[in-house]
């Protein structure tokens, strides 16, 4: 996962200026009208998601008094998400929070929409919560559709909340086979609690960064083979370990938990693998 700035975004406000161009005199009276219902939901939202409690936070279901669940749904899809609509503007900052425009929950593919930490169908007064979506690729965002925690272990990494980014955690095995492949899992640095190693293992299977992974590490291990070869022959066993602990080094610097880092010192570090096993 990759850690992102938190939106500062008042909820209030952008509640306010995605129904700012109701023309239904009865309906706006109505939605104006929960507006601080819809601020305390988010601030409600922000210190549970702050301290992983997320689990819970119970839907505010007196609120079909006075809206129906598709009238805030529609307050998402129609005044937030829709090209010209007012609430545009901050569905594009929010879209274009990470870096490069990649997911920051899979680390791999590009941003194309929003995902709703807590799901919008169960939770409608958090359709247009800043800190309740987050920028994901199509695929991630499907995974865990309608998803809700149930306790503490099942609450899903959150990007703007959680930093799970300055401790390793992400670690690759070399399968020696024809051809090799790699295996990545999550072990837990000391300084972890049970709780949240759990969290992160459960983040990592809903969202099937396994399988991804080794799909991309397969590609690498085909790219890198002709170079590798070409090594062996020159500086022997010893030349090819040194060269991919310099390329683990290298890409450790860029991103700790990536799943370069975690093959590159797989690779080095595995005696047959360097001792021309590539060529399987
Ligand atoms: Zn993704």
């Amino acid at each position: 996962m990759r850690k992102l700035e938190k939106p500062l975004d008042d909820p209030g406000l952008v509640f306010l200026t995605c129904i700012s161009r109701v023309k239904d005199i009865e309906l706006k009276s109505r939605l104006t009208s929960i507006e601080t219902t819809i601020v305390n939901a988010a601030n409600e939202f922000e210190t549970a998601a702050s301290k992983n409690m997320v689990h819970t936070i119970k839907p505010r279901i007196d609120l079909d008094k006075i809206v129906t669940k598709q009238e805030l749904l529609d307050i998402y899809t129609n005044r937030m998400v829709k090209k010209d609509a007012p609430g545009r503007s901050i569905y594009e900052k929010l879209l274009n929070l990470p870096v490069h425009g990649r997911c920051p929950l899979c680390g791999q593919r590009i941003v194309t929409t929003l995902d709703h930490h807590l799901p919008k169908s169960e939770y409608p007064e958090l359709a247009v919560v800043p800190t309740n979506l987050i920028p994901a690729c199509s695929d991630c965002n499907k995974i865990k559709m309608n998803s809700i925690p149930a306790c503490a272990e099942q609450e899903t990494i959150h990007p703007y909340f959680d930093d799970i980014e300055t401790d390793l955690w992400l670690y690759a095995e070399v399968c020696e086979g024809s051809p090799p492949a790699l295996k990545f899992f999550v072990q837990s640095p000391d300084s972890w609690d049970i709780v949240k190693f759990n969290r992160v293992k459960n983040y990592f299977k809903i969202f099937k960064l396994s399988g991804l992974y080794t799909s991309h590490a397969a590609t690498e291990i085909i790219n890198i083979q002709g170079y590798l070869s070409d090594l062996l022959s020159r500086t022997g066993y010893k030349g090819v370990s040194d060269h991919l602990s310099e390329q683990a080094k290298s890409r450790e610097s860029a991103y700790l938990n990536s799943w370069q880092t975690a093959m590159y010192k797989a690779l080095a570090s595995n005696i047959w693998y360097c001792s021309g096993g590539f060529k399987e």
